[in-house]
């Protein structure tokens, strides 16, 4: 396949193969474009050991050196830009245009996090005189990471350059469906003149992989996100093994839409903010609920932009929605919209495959829907879009509480008050309001309840992968000192 590389596994800066490998489908057509390596036990004997020996060479790097390099592969990953764009749409089937802006995305990431490293600051705390107590900032060690499929650079960035910014070495793990894309990360770092071992990337079975690495005794933090079922698998074993975890999973993202809103722009972008990527993307908005006095009106042109968007391979440029990542995700939209029309809900666009080459479905809106139908409580990760309706303000934050998670969260009010009841009684890790951007490097992202607990992103990010440690040292003048009577 033009423009698809060859993949390899990446251990103590060598790239190997293996003698097994699970194959890269095109979700645009279903064909194989490539061959993952999997990766067996030796190979994650060597990858530890190999981060071992890279903890120990860049935890001794200077912070401004750490930033240097880190800088030089966001350089080199902006260069690339095109190509690795390609390759990721090629593997997940996001339009071009997405990609490049997600590989920017991780740019901006890698860059903030470099700069951030080197303000990674202790704290002295005030003693008596002779004593001098210091809260120090250390690398918490080696770093196991889980990324998915669906930013297949950007996820990977963030944890890739939290690790390196805090001055640890990470073995990743990166998604089997998308592993061009996080070769394409990892090249960047190596090519930057990353010594060897600091980071390693490996595919394979992921459940093999994680049992291995989050039970190693040098394995120091598991990150990880994907879905909560599976997070509470990984958060399970951390904790058997009393391993600090970073936990970014699901959501089922309640947007409020109030009143005093324009309607039609308000409809517009939550149409466009709904599509992006598809609807697999763990802040996606998903839940509208709409005020009774504007409800109607947000439906009609919402279903209008939502039917107009054109599907297809997201090479071609007039693409606004690409395929599904995977034949799994088509399943789960026919399920939860079958449900949700059994019980009751009418469909207003959308509802059905489309055609058989391919993962596609089209941009999905649903209303009238039963607080009991599955796509209410589970979340879709796909093109579906759920608009309920509301009267009171406490009505509609009661509802958007009601799930067990709490991931993102949008308002759309110039009113004040209900901006503050929005802010104030919102369980989730990150509120938007009146626009759908989630995160940006510098700020904190993660969740609440079962969405996950941790940061990545800003100040909050770095510190996850840092522990403290506390020195109380008895100076030599405090002894005389005390010899002498004194203090
Ligand atoms: P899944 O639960 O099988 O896998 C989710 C991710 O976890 C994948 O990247 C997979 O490789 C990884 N994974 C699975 N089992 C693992 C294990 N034992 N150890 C380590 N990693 C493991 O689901 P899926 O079909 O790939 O994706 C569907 C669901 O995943 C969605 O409904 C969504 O909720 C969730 N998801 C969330 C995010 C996110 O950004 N939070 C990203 C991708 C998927």
């Amino acid at each position: 396949m033009a423009n698809y590389p060859d993949l390899g596994l990446f251990i103590g800066g060598t790239w190997r193969q293996t003698a097994e490998t699970i194959p890269v489908l095109n979700p645009a057509d279903s064909t194989v474009i490539g061959q993952v390596p999997r990766a067996g036990i030796a190979d994650l004997d060597d990858a530890v050991e190999a981060a071992r020996k890279g903890l120990a060479i860049w935890r001794a790097t200077p912070p401004e050196r750490r930033m240097q390099i880190m800088l030089r592969a966001s350089a080199l990953l902006r260069e690339r830009i095109e190509g690795v764009a390609t390759v990721m749409t090629l593997e997940q089937g996001k339009p071009i245009e997405q990609s490049r802006s997600e590989v920017r995305r991780a740019c901006d990431i890698i860059e903030w996090d470099a700069n951030e490293g080197r303000r990674i600051y202790g704290r002295q705390i005030p003693a008596e005189p002779g004593m001098i107590h210091l809260a120090l900032r250390e690398p918490i060690g080696v770093v196991a990471a889980f990324s998915p499929w669906n930013f297949p650079v950007s996820s990977p960035a963030r944890k890739v350059a939290g690790a390196l910014a805090s001055g640890c070495a990470i073995i990743l793990k990166a998604a089997e469906e998308t592993p061009a894309s996080a070769v394409a990360l990892v090249r960047a770092f190596e090519d930057a003149g990353l010594p060897a071992g600091v980071v390693n990337l490996v595919f394979g079975i992921p459940a093999e992989i994680s049992e291995y690495l989050i039970t190693h005794p040098a394995v120091r933090l598991v990150t990880f996100t994907g879905s909560i079922p599976v997070g509470k698998t990984l958060a399970a074993l951390a904790g058997r093994h009393m391993k600090p975890a970073i936990m970014e999973l699901g959501g089922h993202g309640p947007a409020i839409v109030c009143d005093d809103v324009d309607v039609d722009h308000v409809a517009r972008i939550s149409a466009v903010a709904k599509s992006r990527n598809a609807g697999q993307v763990c802040v996606a908005p998903t839940r509208f609920f709409v005020q009774d006095r504007i409800h109607d009106r947000f439906v009609d042109v919402f279903a209008r932009h939502a039917g107009a968007m054109r599907m297809g391979n997201g090479l071609d440029l007039d693409v606004d929605l690409g395929p599904l990542a995977n034949t799994r995700r088509v399943d789960a939209m026919e399920t939860l919209v079958a449900d949700a029309v059994a019980r009751g809900a009418r469909v207003v666009t959308g509802g059905a495959r489309h055609g058989n080459v391919g993962n596609f479905y089209p941009m999905t809106v649903l209303t009238d829907l039963p607080p009991d139908a599955r796509c209410m409580v589970e979340e879709p990760f796909g093109p579906l879009a759920l608009i309920c309706r509301y009267s009171t303000i406490e009505e509609a934050l009661e509802q958007a509480n009601s799930l067990p998670f709490g991931l993102a969260a949008y308002g759309f009010s110039d009113d004040a008050d209900r901006v503050a009841a929005m802010v104030a009684n919102l369980e989730c890790g990150n509120l938007s309001i009146n626009h759908y951007v989630a995160s940006v490097a510098e700020t904190p992202f993660g969740g609440v309840k079962e969405s996950g607990y941790g940061r990545e992103g800003g100040v909050e990010g770095l510190q996850c992968y840092t522990t403290v440690k506390n020195v109380s040292h008895l100076t030599r003048s405090a002894k005389i000192g005390a010899m002498n009577g004194v203090g």
